[in-house]
């Protein structure tokens, strides 16, 4: 039975209060159902002890709080915890948290799989590509502090203190959404993290890297991946509406950039393409000027890459080379290795051993149902 209730997790404030008033209630109601919700993280209405025991029945009839269901949660000896999400049916993205000794970072999908089609990504092979709304968005920081019990979440030494739009999708393919639902999470009424705890990462989409300065202020990280348009237009396809001239340019212009908060250049390490000390000396170059780090990504091979990752070697000079210039450039060790935590791997996994379950199924002469099957994007 598909739930016919309005599910309030992802509404604005304004709408929240909106939903409220048609039902006669007064302004601070939606005060109070706001703060059950993103402080106290309530799933039920009929925990929401200051409002009226009247109210709750009629609040539980119209609404759900409903977060994404969770297909599979998955534990990594190194405290990493991964969630492969389903938002709808057949339709899932994942989320990550990389914990840290007394904080740690929530990696949240923004769309499921990516228009953009960068050569080296996963995602960007999936055909089937969808916007997530914001309560989806939303819903996975909810779904991650369900697991960690960090409602109310304790002041200092919260665990998941940090968010970084680096999973699945192009936030910025992505705005509307995105911003609404970064705009619940930094409410300081609710879930109340800063912008400056938030980093959004973007493949380039220059237009919108200035709203999101303008309007979110939240931290930027680049995907820059290439030191030359030529080579950035092979990679990444969104360069040749988007060239780095222009990219740089927008960062330079990015408000709130200082020393203290650093522009991340994200640079995924290719063998033999975009790895050699030359491409460290230029992209030294390239970032002049602006408030930069670096982080060098190990690239994460998939079945079928056209790309291999570098080797230890030619990473660590690379790195040498950025360090001699001045900048911070660390290459991202792999955490949880063991669930396979690096971006659009548990997903795959999952699909293709459903595909073989499937196939297996077929093969016994078992139930012959399509709708199980797999997209076959990702099988
Ligand atoms: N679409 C956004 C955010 C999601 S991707 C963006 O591109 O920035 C998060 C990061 O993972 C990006 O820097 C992306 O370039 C990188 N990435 C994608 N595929 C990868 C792979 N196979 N190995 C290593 N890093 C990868
Ligand atoms: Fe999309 Fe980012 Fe992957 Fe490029 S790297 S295809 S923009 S998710």
């Amino acid at each position: 039975m598909t739930d016919e209730r309005i599910n309030l997790i992802g509404l604005s404030r304004e709408e929240l209060g909106g939903l409220l008033a048609e039902m006669g209630e007064k302004p601070f109601r939606a005060k109070q159902v706001w703060h059950w919700i993103y402080h106290r993280g309530a799933t039920d209405f009929e925990q929401m002890t200051t409002l009226a025991a009247s109210l709750r029945p009629k609040l539980a009839e119209r609404f759900s709080l409903a977060r994404p269901g969770v297909s599979r949660e998955l534990r990594s000896d190194d405290g990493s915890r991964k969630w492969l999400l389903e938002f709808t049916k057949g339709q899932e993205a994942e989320c990550v948290f990389i914990p840290e000794e007394d904080r740690g970072a929530l990696c949240i999908s923004s769309q499921i799989g990516c228009t953009l089609t960068c050569k080296f990504c996963h995602t960007g092979t999936q055909l089937l590509v969808r916007n997530l709304t914001a309560g989806e968005i939303v819903g996975q920081l909810m779904v991650a502090r369900d697991s960690y019990g960090e409602w109310p979440a304790p002041k200092g030494g919260r665990l998941l203190s940090n968010i970084v739009m680096m999973g699945m999708g192009e936030p910025l393919m992505n705005y509307d959404a995105v911003a609404k639902a970064l705009r619940i999470v930094m409410d300081n009424e609710g879930i109340a993290i800063s912008k400056r705890r938030i980093t959004l990462s973007t493949s380039g989409v220059v237009p919108l890297i200035r709203r999101c300065g303008a309007e979110l202020g939240v931290k930027l990280a680049i995907s820059l991946h290439a030191v030359t348009d030529e080579l950035r237009d092979k990679i990444m396809p969104i360069n040749r509406k988007y060239p780095l001239e222009e990219l740089m340019a927008a960062c330079r212009e990015y408000p709130g950039a200082d020393n203290a908060r650093r522009i991340t250049f994200e640079y995924v390490m290719l063998k033999d393409v975009n790895d050699s000390p030359a491409d460290a000396h230029a992209l030294a170059r390239l970032v002049k000027g602006i408030p930069a780090k670096f982080n060098l990504i190990p690239f994460n091979p998939w079945p079928g890459a056209p790309y291999e990752c570098s080797t230890p070697r030619a990473m660590k000079k690379f790195a040498d080379i950025l360090n001699d210039a001045g900048y911070s450039a660390p290459i991202r060790t792999p955490r949880g290795r063991d669930i396979l935590a690096a971006c659009g791997q548990l997903r795959s996994e999952t699909q293709r051993e459903r595909m073989s379950l499937y196939k297996a199924r077929i093969a016994a002469g078992g139930e012959d149902d399509h709708a199980k099957a797999p997209h076959p994007a990702s099988s």
